[in-house]
Order: C-alpha cells, then structure tokens, then sequence
C-alpha cells in the first residue's frame, strides 16, 4: 500500500484556493463568525453544519486549509493543528485517557513529552510505563488491561531508534489500544497512518515549517477522533484551547509546499556528513548507515524518495570535548549551536544538557546516551563538501 502512496503528490493534488480565487488560501482574521440563521449557529454548536465556522478555537478556515494539507500527506481522514507540538501531543494523549489509565511509551522521547509523561500524568492518577520501543516483547510484556496508548516517535530523539509502526500497532490492535506516533524527524519519509498508526502527530516548528520563525503543531487521525478533540463538551483541544493563530497556518501552509524538495536536500546532506564523520574514525548514529541497527527496518518502511532524514548525532565522549567542537563549528560557519531541528542552517547541540535535559542521566545511560552526544539537524547547505572541510578544520584543532 505504501508504495502507492505518495505524501508530496497528497498535498499537491489538493484543490485548495481562497474566496476571490487568491492561489494562496485568504487569512481568515477573524476570532468569530456570523450566521444569517439561527438555527444554522446551533448546528454548527453540536458539529453539524458543514462548512460552517463559529469561533476560531474551534476551527478557523485558514487552520482548515492547513490541517486539511497535512491530513493529505498523511493520508488520514482529518487534522487538527495547534499552537505548538506540545500543544498537539498533550491534548492528543489526554483524549484518549482517563483516571486510572495507562499508557506504554518510548524510553526515548522528546525531553517535553518524556516530562509529561513521567511528572505531569502521574498528578492524574494516569501511569505510564517506559520501554525500549524496538523491543516488542517488553512493548508486549508491559501492557496491561487500562492500556490505552501506545506512545513512540518514529525515529526516536536523540538515538535515532526506528519504531516499528505495524508491528507496534498489531499490538496496540490486539490490546484494544491506540498507537499514538510523533513523525517530527520524518515528514515525507515515513507516513505512520499508513502503516497502522491511528494517531500521527507533529511539531510543525520542525521540519514541516523549516523556518525557525514559529512553533506550532498538528494532529492528525480520524474524523471522529479529530472531531472528539473539539467538542465544545468534551474535546480536550476544544477546552485547554491551543489553537494555531490563522496567520501562522497561512505561512506554515506555504512552506509544506516546499517540504518535499527540503526533505530530499537534509537528507542528501546528512548522509554526506555522517559518512564522512565515519570515515574520520568519530562514532556515528544515523540510521542512513547501513551499520545503524534499524536501517534495513528503515528502509523497508520509508518512501525511499526522500532520503533517512536530516538529523543523526556524533559521540564526542564527553561534554567538554563536545562544548568545544560546537563552539568552534558555531564559529567556523558551519551552523548554529541552538535546540531544535529542520532548519534551513545547520543546528547542533548537546543532547544530554539540552533538548533531553528532562531525562535524568541515570536515564539517559540506560538509552545509550553519551553524555559527549551531539545532534546536528543538518542544513539546505548547497555546498556540503565546503561545510565538511569546515567541520573537518575545527576537529583537527581539538
Ligand atoms: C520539538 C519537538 C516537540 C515539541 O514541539 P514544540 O513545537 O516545541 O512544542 C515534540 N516532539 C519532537 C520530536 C520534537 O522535536
């Protein structure tokens, strides 16, 4: 099925133009909206009425357009998209639990998810149990029968672990669970919905926008799921109110439409720095390695067209040496020392005193991290050889 479907050509095949037939959808700039009958406000009120807006926390039609984009790369019924990717992935999972329930997440998340999960949930009397996602017998082994959510990123932060999406949703099936999956690392190069997943969700600030001038976020899944979300009764979007500002959909709406092109850019970038690192003798996580141990399982889930993705990491053996090869890229213009990812400059950090700072280092062993780690989110750089011999002039002065 996976073969047959293709996110770039999803979204470009979409008929999706403004009021006065303006290429580029209108800005709706409107917190409220008016009805000429009555009735048609109360239909709207209970979800009813097609076509029809009533407040810009509930949808707004440039948030539409946006969501209806990204549920076309996706190929699930519906989107919803929010004010930032924590924004999506707490309403999202919050949905689907109640007091009592439990949940069986990656070891290895994004630090903001790992600390929802681990700190925030537990006030609810919501348990969560940590597994190594890619291996399905401790996935299996730690369900039990309040499972709701299986929760895994496809391409976890910052190890670079594969999750094995039909494999994880046979289970989640099996178990009356639903497999929830972050794809930030990997828009284009992985469509979980596809593959099983029944909710995808997304930091937009990432990849997606590939900007740096915003956070937001998105979730995609099915309509009756989506529209769970923004109940006026019930729906945990609807009522903790994330919404994405409508002038921030129209320009990140702009930038899927170019995502295809950078998504191929990172990834031919990455694979370039990450051979030549290996060359060098550094050790090298990047799943485009044929030596990475998920890169065949990679490779069998991925649309190939698109590359293994922008981001892999380096292990610098400890924070100091780290610190320095950072400071010195930082300088040489090699790229930026910042958090984040999907940036049309390189960015590089230190994992373990950064973007997975919420997860305790006793942690951060056990998922194999080195506390000298560092991620790069590789660049559109047009001239990658010129940034290696950067890179290569700073690691010589170390
Ligand atoms: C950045 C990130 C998030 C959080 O998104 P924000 O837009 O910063 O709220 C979640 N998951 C992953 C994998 C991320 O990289």
């Amino acid at each position: 099925m996976k073969k047959h479907f293709d996110p770039a050509t999803s979204i470009q095949s979409l008929l999706q133009f403004g009021e006065y037939g303006d290429v580029n959808p209108s800005v709706t700039d409107s917190a409220t909206f008016t009805f000429m009958q009555a009735k048609t406000m109360l239909e709207t009120f209970k979800g009813e009425a097609e076509g029809c807006f009533l407040y810009s926390r509930h949808w707004n039609p440039s948030n539409k357009y946006l969501a209806d984009a990204l549920a076309a790369m996706e190929g699930t019924e519906a989107a919803w998209v929010t004010a930032s990717g924590m924004g999506a992935i707490t309403c999202a999972i919050l949905q689907l639990v109640d007091s009592g329930d439990h949940i069986v997440s990656s070891r290895t998340t994004y630090g903001g998810t790992f600390a929802f999960l681990k700190n925030y949930l537990p006030k609810f009397n919501i348990e969560v149990s940590f597994v190594d996602i890619t291996d399905l017998e401790a996935v299996k082994n730690a369900i039990k029968p309040n499972t709701k959510i299986i929760y895994t990123e496809s391409v976890t932060n910052p190890m670079l672990q594969v999750s094995n999406i039909p494999a994880l949703a046979e289970i989640a099936n099996a178990n009356s669970a639903k497999l929830m999956v972050d794809n930030t690392f990997t828009p284009m190069i992985l469509s979980p919905a596809r593959l099983g997943a029944h909710v995808t969700l997304y930091s937009l600030t990432k990849f997606v926008n590939g900007k740096n001038d915003c956070v937001a976020g998105a979730i995609c899944g099915q309509n009756d799921y989506i529209a769970s979300l923004i109940d006026v009764n019930e729906g945990t979007a609807m009522l903790l109110g994330p919404v994405l500002d409508p002038f921030r959909s129209s320009g990140i709406l702009k930038n899927l439409h170019t995502l295809h092109i950078r998504m191929k850019q990172h990834s031919y970038n990455a694979m370039y720095l990450a051979e030549k690192f290996k060359e060098a003798g550094v050790k090298v996580i990047y799943p485009g390695l044929p030596d990475h141990p998920d890169h065949q399982l990679l490779k069998e889930l991925m649309h190939p067209d698109f590359g293994f993705g922008g981001v892999f990491a380096i292990d610098m053996d400890n924070f100091e040496k780290a610190s320095l090869l950072m400071e010195k890229m930082e300088l040489a213009g090699a790229g930026y020392l910042a958090v984040s990812l999907g940036y049309f400059k390189t960015l590089f950090s230190n994992s373990g005193k950064s973007t997975s700072s919420e997860v305790p280092e006793e942690d951060q062993r056990k998922m194999g991290m080195s506390e000298g780690l560092i991620r790069f989110s590789v660049g559109l750089d047009h001239d990658i050889e010129n940034t290696w011999e950067l890179i290569k002039g700073c690691m010589s002065e170390l």
